[in-house]
């Protein structure tokens, strides 16, 4: 039987395997593993050209929508810069045919000039530094061999990335901690850079050889870190830390922004400057040999090391964790940590971290910040409600059986759209009720403002009540404002934005309105509309004003000035407006400026260049009139529903990424797909997760006692009942995708359309036979999934090729077979 491999996405290609620096905490030279003694210094032509070889070949047998590449070290400037435009060169012209390339460099910046950024500008490699934190800290162990500190030299490196010419190509720093330092300088120095990024990393250890540190305290890493997010916190948070930002994230249900926390799979892989295929180099702190696969580049595929055991041991999730962390209150944050850190020798890495105290203190520390319950490892992925009220509004009985049937026309989906108008207003009614006159005068003048507006402004009034990032911001602010015992407390900051919403409503009004608006992140922000650069990109804050005038709208910064005509929004270049996607009639805003709009599963993408662009608008004008004439049974609620689509981070190059977010109903959220028909298929898929979200928010259809976790055919962990509903009736929408796509398409993609349909009515199929043998409907819930059974039940009668029933039974019975394996004894 063929063994199915998870694909990797991520390539970290040795380019040097020396370094200028003699950093005592380095995992290459400084610690268990010394095979950096036997491997070329610098790569060859050769080994580079059969990277990018095996890489095309990977991608393209996995159909991946794009990898990144990391060039590393060792130092990866020693290799000098013609040569690194070399394997810049190679790398792109090897991979891309295949599919986009993210290309990046790792370095200590010792050697980072500008001849060395025009050619990484020149090549589109952005650049990653290392840097501790502030002299004091950086010289603990940043130093030459003979001592000297490298603190200057990185500044300078750091100085040009942030001026004008290179700062496209800044990534971030990372920096490695350490206790003796003095955290809230130490971070304070580094968020002084403006960097685009920020991480800070544990230093390496395992059982055997556990860190330093153990002398100052019992969790000193955890009080460290406390202390750098408190500091980082009352500052605003002017710089994405990405730790904090992680474990936010994962307590909500979304995904990790670093492999050292959450519970994804591995999908990452080392080549070597001899082309030998390694695992993450921070396995080098076992033991010696710790990253061997025995495999390479040149006798062997990628998927061969993807297979290996060592490697398919980090793709599990939560099932390939040791006991004690699948039973941990904070596994869904912190996933057991780095795997390198779960190492003794006996057990090797079935165990909890080293640093397990430390993780667990430091994740109940932002969680409490959260003001948010966290959810478990198996917990839904779209966020849940902050508040316990639901939208006051009914369904009509005729609507909730469309929608249970897995469709909905416009008539009923704009009802559901109703109900959330309602909700939002009760959401701000919350809030008001929370706000002080003293202390929160720009929400109150919003407040005021739109009570002033909603007499005549009907439509405006619906189009920005209507916007998905309006609840998302609203929920935040309350869960800010609620004490953890449920009481009121005071609304934070960003409660301002209500001014921003309002001074929305006068634009699309055109209703002469002059109001103050806060500043957040570099840009005055106005929802649906687009947003006004007014400094920094990362770390500015402050206040400006809005006023609605004849013919157009004037923003205008405290330091400065700029007026923004509505008829003609591009001649300000500082002016970035929402752009709209477009089919016929029909419209949806590709939103990449609101400043809430970063609460899907997968992180929201910066603004869209104008290339990506033209391809959104392109395959947009595939998807829609495939929908409207192959899928008419969706088109009508998604034209009354859908109202933004969200382009996402491809943070993990290669993964297809689309999400539905529970707060922001009318958005799908999706990394942009391969050509219209993938659109197509993930526009239905996500938009019945939002329709099932606000159906949610109206009714309980699981009864939230039941804590037990149930088989999802579809993917390797049980997950909670909800949940379960919510992937079953998705993939309701995903099975009639491929039902009708197989009659649309002809020779092996028909044959691929068959197997899809037969396998995802087979898993959609017994989701619902074990939704509906739960126990844990509840009467509403019971009406709701036989609605989706009756639906299902016809499909399984339709016939299919013998070839696709069989492959889709193999697909089955494999995932099952997994799954059993992994509940026997030995894996409890
Ligand atoms: S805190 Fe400890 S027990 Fe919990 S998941 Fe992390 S390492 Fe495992």
């Amino acid at each position: 039987m063929p063994v199915r491999v998870l694909p990797f996405r991520q390539f970290v290609l040795k380019v040097h395997s020396r370094c200028d620096l003699a950093c005592d905490h380095c995992y290459v030279y400084e610690h268990a593993d010394q095979s950096w003694r036997g491997k070329p210094k610098v790569i060859s032509a050769e080994v580079v050209a059969q990277a990018g070889v095996r890489i095309a070949e990977h991608a393209r047998g996995h159909s991946l929508p794009g990898v990144r590449i990391i060039l590393h070290g060792g130092e990866p400037l020693l290799a000098g810069a013609s040569r690194l435009a070399q394997i810049a060169r190679a790398l792109r012209a090897a991979v891309e045919p295949a599919c986009p390339l993210d290309l990046r460099v790792h370095t200590n910046g010792v050697r980072l000039d500008e001849r060395m950024c025009e050619v990484f500008l020149a090549e589109r490699v952005k650049v990653g530094i290392s840097l501790d934190g502030d002299r004091a800290a950086n010289d603990l162990h940043r130093r030459f061999a003979d001592g000297r500190s490298s603190y200057d030299h990185v500044l300078h490196a750091v100085g040009l990335l942030r001026g004008e010419r290179y700062r496209e190509i800044f990534a971030g720093l990372l920096a490695t901690i350490d206790v003796r330092s003095d955290p809230v300088a130490s971070y304070r120095a580094l968020a002084a850079l403006g960097p685009p990024a920020l991480e800070f990393l544990l230093p390496h250890g395992t059982h055997d050889e556990p860190p330093p540190g153990a002398d100052r305290g019992v969790t000193p890493y955890a009080d460290w870190l406390a202390a750098v997010y408190e500091a980082w916190h009352s500052d605003g948070e002017p710089v994405p830390v990405r730790i904090f930002e992680s474990i936010r994230r994962t307590s909500l249900g979304l995904s990790s922004l670093t492999e050292a926390l959450g519970t994804e799979a591995s999908d990452l892989a080392v080549i070597e400057t001899d082309g030998t295929i390694e695992q993450a180099d921070s396995i080098k702190v076992a033991y010696d040999g710790a990253p061997e696969t025995g495999l390479d580049i040149f006798r062997h595929p990628l998927d061969a090391a993807a297979a290996h055991p060592a490697i398919a041991a980090r793709q599990r999730g939560v099932a390939g964790l040791a006991a004690a962390c699948r039973r941990c209150p904070v596994v869904a944050s912190c996933g057991g940590g780095l795997y390198a850190h779960r190492y003794r020798a006996g057990t090797g890495f079935d165990n909890p971290s080293v640093y397990c105290a430390d993780l667990e203190k430091i994740i109940t520390h932002v969680r409490s910040g959260l003001g948010t319950a966290p959810v478990a490892a198996n917990g839904p992925v779209t966020s849940q409600p902050v508040t316990s009220q639901r939208p006051a509004y009914q369904l009509p009985a005729g609507d909730f059986d469309a929608v249970a049937a897995g469709f909905g026309d416009g008539a009923a989906i704009g009802r559901l759209a109703a109900a959330q108008r309602t909700f939002r207003r009760q959401l701000l009614e919350l809030l008001r009720a929370r706000a002080s006159e003293r202390a929160d005068g720009a929400f109150l003048a919003g407040w005021e403002l739109l009570e002033r507006l909603q007499q005549d402004n009907d439509a405006a009034f619906a189009v920005v009540l209507a916007h998905p990032y309006v609840r998302a911001w609203a929920e935040r602010c309350l869960r800010a404002a609620t004490k953890p015992d449920g009481g009121p407390a005071p609304l934070p900051p960003e409660a301002g934005h209500l001014a921003a919403i309002a001074a929305a409503v006068a634009v699309r009004a055109g209703a002469l309105a002059e109001i103050d608006v806060p500043a957040a992140g570099g840009f005055l922000s106005l929802p649906t509309l687009g947003r006004l650069r007014v400094g920094p990109p990362i770390g500015s804050t402050g206040a400006g004003a809005i006023s609605v005038a004849e013919g157009g709208f004037e923003v205008r910064a405290n330091s400065g000035k700029w007026h923004v005509q509505l008829a003609d929004p591009a001649a300000d270049a500082d002016w970035e407006p929402v752009r709209e996607l477009r089919s016929g009639e029909f419209t949806v805003r590709l939103e990449d400026t609101d400043p809430y709009r970063d609460c899907h599963q997968w992180p929201a993408a910066p603004r869209v260049g104008d290339a990506e662009l033209a391809q959104w608008r392109e395959r947009f004008a595939v998807a829609w009139p495939l929908i409207g004439q192959d899928y008419p049974a969706y088109a009508g609620g998604l034209t009354a529903g859908l109202s933004v689509l969200l382009p996402l981070a491809n943070d993990v190059p290669g993964r297809d990424i689309s999400a539905a977010a529970r707060p922001a109903f009318g958005a799908v959220g999706a990394a942009l797909p391969v050509d219209g028909a993938a659109l197509a298929l993930l526009l239905i898929h996500e938009f019945q997760h939002v329709k099932l979200g606000a159906v949610l928010d109206m009714y309980d259809l699981c009864d939230p006692a039941d804590r037990r976790l149930y088989y999802a055919p579809w993917r390797d962990d049980p997950r909670p009942l909800e949940p379960l509903l919510q992937g079953a009736y998705a993939h309701l929408g995903v099975t009639d995708y491929w039902r009708v796509r197989r009659g649309r398409v002809a020779g092996d993609a028909a044959l691929d359309a068959d197997e899809r349909f037969a396998r995802w009515r087979m898993l959609t199929a017994e989701a619902i036979e074990t939704l509906a043998g739960s126990g844990s409907l509840t009467v509403q819930g019971d009406r709701f999934v036989a609605g989706m059974r009756a639906t299902v039940g016809p499909w399984l009668a339709e016939p299919v090729g013998d070839g696709a029933a069989r492959a889709a039974a193999q697909w089955a019975a494999e995932r099952r077979a997994r799954w059993e394996r992994d509940r026997r004894p030995e894996h409890q």
